[in-house]
């Protein structure tokens, strides 16, 4: 079994995720007392929040950069960047270490592709959902059409993230606010819809929405388990594309 890198602690509530569905995948798959090998660099939350807002990025990547290498050294044999935000900087983290890094997006296109969908709509912070990093390569890389929902929209969206589920708290309100934000992009040709936020589903699941939802952090943590358990070279931006 290979062991998994994750740079985690953005924020803890879905780290925790990540840890919880790694273990319970790989014991689903080898069962009895099976466990999955983790080694994980969890990161002070309240710096990187605050260099998000700073705009200073290159602190951002150099502080994640500096975790990948921890793990690199620690003897992980690929990693995982455990935010959908933080993937604007996977580029430069990516480049300090030899090991794969296995990117959030590969593993949510691969199940999107999977249902023959080519139209999804997108929630997460407003960094994910204004800026290119993500939505870009979903295009550029896996054939996808992202829509995004409205400004005012995003604004909720980004702050129940931050205000709310960053911190643990669930409320039904926020709840009900999102559930409407999908339906309303299902409602403007989203086929599916993609949970760009690690904490998002723990707000929402599949059950409370009529298209279907695609978990970012389910689908994350299950292509490490994956990757983890197969033979032969871990692939980092596997080829396959939406056609
Ligand atoms: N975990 C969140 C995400 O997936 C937001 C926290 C962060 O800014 O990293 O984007």
């Amino acid at each position: 079994m290979r062991i998994i890198g994750l740079i985690g602690g953005m924020s803890w509530e879905s780290s925790l995720e990540y840890y919880r569905i790694i273990n319970e995948e790989v014991k689903r798959r080898l069962g009895g007392l099976h466990s999955a090998r983790i080694l994980m660099m969890s990161v002070d939350f309240h710096e990187i929040e605050e260099q998000q807002r700073a705009g200073d990025w290159r602190a951002a990547a150099k502080g994640l950069a500096g975790a990948a290498q921890g793990l690199e050294r620690g003897g992980a044999d690929f990693f995982l960047i455990c935010t959908n935000t933080m993937h604007k900087v996977a580029p430069e983290v990516r480049a300090a270490v030899g090991i794969p890094l296995v990117h959030i997006a590969d593993a949510v296109a691969l199940e999107i592709a999977g249902q023959g969908l080519k139209r999804v709509g997108l929630l997460g912070t407003r960094f994910t959902m204004e800026e290119d990093f993500l939505k870009g390569y979903l295009r550029t890389e896996h054939g996808l059409e992202v829509l995004v929902p409205e400004a005012d929209e995003r604004r909720m969206v980004h702050d129940v993230i931050y205000n709310e589920l960053c911190l643990g708290i669930i409320d039904a309100d926020s709840r009900r606010a999102s559930i409407e934000i999908i339906e309303s992009l299902g409602r403007k040709g989203a086929q599916g819809v993609i949970l760009g936020c690690t904490e998002l589903p723990l707000l929402i699941q599949a059950k409370d929405v009529s298209l279907p939802l695609f978990d970012t952090t389910a689908l994350h943590a299950k292509r490490a388990v994956d990757l983890s358990l197969e033979q032969g070279d871990v692939v980092e931006c596997p080829d396959f594309r939406i056609s």
